[in-house]
């Protein structure tokens, strides 16, 4: 009986399916028929791994050949599954060691030529087959270093079929390798650093305790203010990303098609124009949805500068993963879920002139047009905002002043080390940062002396703050007292938490 099979690997959004490739060849007349619920793409394989076969002088018998792809109910996109159909086929025609096919993973698009073109997503493909227990992969040559992210696999990168054909028994003279250029694991440094900010030392404190916390933070005041400036120099002062938060953030890039060979070390930082689609921002398009900004910021920074110019269903869309990490993007073939856990940075003018506060200039927007301008961060965004800092113009006096910013490295240190504080605080409850922690578990369990609380209380009593306010103010103290590496948060914590909040409490 000439029937073999493979393996490869079906994604959707960043889940991986294992599929099945079963070839039979018969003795009827010569076809090439794939069954198993194949797209367009997947269909024009047959084609392709005929004519690549021929090109690396396999010769396949002129009979019937049918290839199935199961299981069946699983959509199939793409052209990832070349390599493992053209394996299976030749491992139906004798002509590779079939036995050896069952056990491995192959992923590549073929070319006419034979030779083996990268493809997407394959560290997502990559941690599914692991998942599967499959410990044996090739790979598109150009994926290699990408691969090679994945600990626990024995990774083979070819860039032609007859070298993957060769490495499985056939007896034919494979093509050369291509040499790789060597890709050790950088150390990727953000250049950008805090020391270039002139003035704004405020801001820089409140920034480092956004850090500390992992909290949302609203910046507001005129234009050319260096709302941008800060707010890119926010991912060089968070902690580095650990090796698993890194390999998440790569096979989200991965997936949305943007290079990968190296783990980053730094946070990643992404600041969309405020005419981005909903889909750029969220993710989706096509059958096989991408990842958007939001996932590419994933376990880092997104900034949104002039937020109420936002559409507002861009703002909106940003509820659910604040709640929850993930965003789910709905197609017919079922739910692709991205992880979007970002830090959410918001600048905005204080009016449509952008002149209404600490500009020096006259503002010349109407009172309702200010308010409307305002209340564009409403609600439920609003809600998830524990810093709101208000910007001034830099003046002459700052800009001659002898006083220097601190230099990034030296607020990452200091921020690394407060936030091991928190993490070891909260490791039994499942947040990872002060700024999860819901107000309940802050008025409970981390509840504070009355004599600490006591002015808060008292302005909560009198209805100057709201209790949404309140607890705000205890996740950001929580986050100074960790600066200030003390157990607790004492009274000048609270008063300090409730300055940094600014005016509006
Ligand atoms: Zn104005």
């Amino acid at each position: 009986m000439a029937l073999a099979k493979s393996l490869s690997i079906s994604l959707f959004g960043l889940a991986g399916r294992l599929i099945e490739i079963e070839a039979d060849i018969s003795s009827n007349l010569p076809a090439f028929v794939l069954v198993g619920l194949p797209d367009a793409s997947v269909n024009e394989s047959a084609a392709r791994v005929r004519a690549a076969t021929t090109n690396s002088k396999l010769n396949l018998p002129g009979r019937r050949i049918t290839v199935n792809l199961s299981p069946a109910s699983v959509p199939k996109q793409g052209s990832g599954f070349d390599l493992a159909i053209a394996m299976a086929v030749l491992g139906a025609s004798g002509l590779v060691n079939k036995s050896r096919l069952t056990k491995t993973v192959f992923l590549g698009e073929l070319a006419l030529d034979g030779s083996i073109k990268p493809i997407a997503g394959i560290l997502a493909a990559l941690i599914a087959s692991r998942a599967f227990s499959i410990d044996q992969v090739v790979v598109p040559l150009a994926n290699l270093a990408e691969a090679k992210l994945v600990s626990g696999l024995n990774i083979l990168g070819f860039d032609h079929l007859s070298q993957v054909a060769s490495a499985f028994g056939a007896e034919i003279a494979p093509q050369p390798l291509r040499d790789m250029v060597s890709n050790e694991l950088q150390q990727e440094a953000s250049n950008l650093c805090f020391s270039d900010v002139v003035g704004q030392p405020d801001a820089i404190e409140a920034l480092t305790v956004a850090a500390v916390g992992g909290h949302n933070v609203l910046m507001y005041g005129p234009p050319g203010a260096g709302k941008t400036m800060l707010a890119s120099r926010l991912p060089g002062i968070l902690p580095p990303l650990t090796e698993e938060e890194a390999i998440e953030l790569c096979a989200i890039r991965s997936v949305a098609k943007i290079d990968v060979d190296r783990l980053p070390a730094t946070a990643p930082f992404q600041a969309p124009h405020h005419t981005a689609s909903l889909v750029s921002m969220v993710g989706g398009g096509g059958s096989q949805p991408r990842p958007g900004l939001i996932s590419l910021a994933h376990n880092g920074v997104l900034f949104l500068d002039e937020a109420p110019e936002f559409h507002s269903s861009v703002l909106e869309s940003l509820r659910q993963p604040l709640e929850s990490g993930m965003i789910t993007i709905s197609r017919a073939a079922g739910q692709a879920k991205f992880p979007a856990r970002f830090q959410l940075v918001l600048a905005a003018n204080p009016c449509p002139c952008g002149h209404a506060v600490g500009s020096g200039k006259v503002c010349v927007c109407s009172a309702t047009a200010r308010l409307r301008y305002q209340n564009r961060i409403s609600g439920p965004l609003s809600d998830r905002l524990d810093l709101r800092m208000e910007l001034s113009s830099v003046n002459a006096a700052l800009v001659n002043s002898e006083i220097k910013s601190p230099t990034s490295s030296a607020l990452r240190s200091v921020v690394t080390s407060a936030r091991e504080v928190s993490t070891s605080r909260l490791s039994k409850t499942g947040w990872r940062t002060n700024s999860q922690v819901p107000g309940s578990y802050l008025r409970r369990e981390l509840r504070l002396p009355k004599q600490v609380t006591a002015q808060l209380d008292s302005a909560l009593d009198r209805n100057l703050i709201s209790m949404r306010g309140y607890d705000r103010c205890l996740r950001v103290a929580w986050s100074i007292s960790d600066l200030n590496g003390s157990t607790s948060p004492n009274k000048d914590d609270l008063a300090l938490a409730v300055f940094l909040r600014g005016n509006e409490l």
